[in-house]
């Protein structure tokens, strides 16, 4: 039988953002020594009471729009009771669908391989828990989680692969980069994925949820590498179980990513779920949303990647695949707008930061923050090559140097010595030198093998060390060669 993926996720992400967390006014920055950046209310004492982060609720709100969603009349939170030592209040703030999250029903447009679509069930505001750190001697609960906004987002089944799951999670991530509300880096654990995957008869109609199949979650899955071969290995495991009629097998369940033996694992079953006797948070009076906040937060939203994208296509000349890249993550994309403001070659200064900026970050293991090259060098460098100055193959040279060293590339060309040869006359009495050297290419040439010029060119590319200007070489080597 032909099955169909099915796959809806949940994303939480951390707003890192706001100068204060969502309900104290302790600091939103939990890197920082461990409970310090705590109030008496993230601790639950008793008697203290919430206030609302207007800041962070605009943020949710921005999301809200961004994602195509409606939003609320008024804005609520619930509690979510249950208990775990990094909960102390015994419940967590947050907004069920029940009366109205910050956004529902939305629809947003991703890229993967062209445009694809998909419905948001509810985008809500929580409270993130504590965490707890595990030490042979013991566990220790650090407060400096507690009460950190966090913004959860929950799709319909829409995606039907792991691509298009995590192209979805990716495209997601830049937008919270580009509308400053989150760093949204998964190495900091600023955001986590609940992945629901299922399988259904592919010859049935996906429209109706009663031909779909018992989906199973997997929590917290903590990177999108991690998403794509959880997802990847829940669609094998499933196919197995349903092609050997073990249909009863899979269960409506929980389990988790194991990163060990690159598995799921089972945690529990959803029969076992607790009940969190939602209610709405009695400590937070209901607000008023007013319709001018609302369009003056979408009059506020910046440039995103897919505006930023088509912006390059059409007006710089760059392909879709190079501005896929250059978008990707914010501070590239601002580093090239830099590049075309100080009137670089756009398509150049595209190269560059595609192939040989991203190029060496990724071969390096460095991060975009290390580098020490700034878009008025890429310019200069730029400028150098079209200018004769030195040759493309000293210009990549001069960029690894650029790169973390803080130097311009005017001082490593002085350093290292280096000058283009444009010189022709040079070139030709070097061609000939070549040329002399090299009787058995110059029969086959005349046999007919006429592209032997470029193996030439490429020696006399070798003679001068790479200086010399490959296109005068190339010119020299042809006419030259017709000589003979
Ligand atoms: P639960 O009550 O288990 O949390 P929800 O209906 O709230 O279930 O859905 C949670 C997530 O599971 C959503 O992202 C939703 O898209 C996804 N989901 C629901 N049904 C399926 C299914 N049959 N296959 C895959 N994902 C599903
Ligand atoms: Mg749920």
């Amino acid at each position: 039988m032909k099955y169909r993926t099915m796959i809806g996720l949940e994303m939480h992400c951390e707003i890192s953002e706001t100068k204060t967390k969502v309900f104290s006014s302790a600091k939103n920055d939990f890197s920082e020594y461990p409970n310090t950046s705590v109030r008496p209310l993230d601790m639950a004492f008793p008697g203290t009471l919430p206030t609302v982060n207007k800041q962070a609720v605009r943020m949710a709100l921005m999301m809200s729009i961004v994602l195509g969603c409606k939003q609320p009349k008024y804005l609520y939170f619930e509690r979510k009771n249950y208990y775990y030592p990094d909960l102390p209040k015994g419940f967590q703030i947050t907004q069920e669908t029940k009366p109205a999250p910050i956004g529902s029903y939305g629809v947003f447009e991703y890229e993967c391989n062209g445009k694809k679509s998909v419905r948001i069930n509810n985008i809500h505001l929580e409270e993130d828990a504590a965490s707890s750190d595990h030490y042979p001697s013991g566990s220790r609960i650090n407060y400096n989680r507690a009460g950190v906004p966090l913004i959860e987002l929950v799709t319909e089944p829409d995606f039907r692969s792991a691509d298009e799951a995590v192209a979805f999670l990716e495209n997601i991530r830049s937008i919270y980069q580009y509308l400053g509300i989150s760093e949204a880096d998964s190495k900091k654990g600023q955001v986590r994925c609940d992945v629901n995957v299922s399988l259904m008869d592919a010859s049935l109609d996906e429209n109706d949820p009663k031909n779909w199949g018992t989906k199973v979650e997997m929590k917290n899955v903590n990177s999108f590498g991690a998403v794509r071969e959880a997802i990847n290995y829940e669609i094998e495991r499933q196919t197995e179980l349903l092609n050997s009629n073990k249909k009863d097998e899979i269960e409506q369940e929980t389990r988790r990513w194991d990163e060990e033996s690159r598995t799921t694992i089972r945690m529990r079953s959803k029969v076992d779920a607790i009940d969190y006797k939602y209610f709405v948070e009695p400590n937070i009076p209901k607000f008023k949303i007013p319709n001018s906040w609302i369009d003056e937060i979408k009059n506020s939203i910046p440039r995103l990647p897919s505006e930023r994208k088509e912006d390059y296509i059409n007006n710089y000349g760059i392909t879709d695949y190079d501005a896929t890249i250059i978008v990707k993550d914010k501070r590239v994309s601002d580093f090239y707008e830099e590049c075309i403001k100080l009137k670089a070659n756009p398509k150049k200064a595209s190269n560059w930061i595609t192939t040989n900026l991203l190029g060496n970050i990724n071969k390096l293991d460095l991060e975009f923050d290390d580098i020490t090259l700034t878009p008025s060098m890429l310019k200069e460098l730029i400028d150098l090559v079209e200018k004769k100055e030195i040759s493309s193959n000293q210009a990549k040279e001069v960029f690894t140097d650029i790169l973390t060293s803080g130097k311009t590339p005017r001082e490593v060309v002085k350093e290292k010595g280096m000058k283009q040869m444009s010189d022709e006359v040079e070139i030709i009495r070097i061609a000939n030198e070549v040329l002399d050297e090299n009787p058995e290419a110059i029969e086959k040439y005349k046999k007919g093998r006429t592209n032997i010029v470029d193996f030439l060119t490429g020696q006399i590319m070798k003679k001068t060390k790479g200086t010399a200007n490959p296109k005068v070489a190339r010119t020299a080597m042809a006419k030259e060669i017709e000589k003979r």
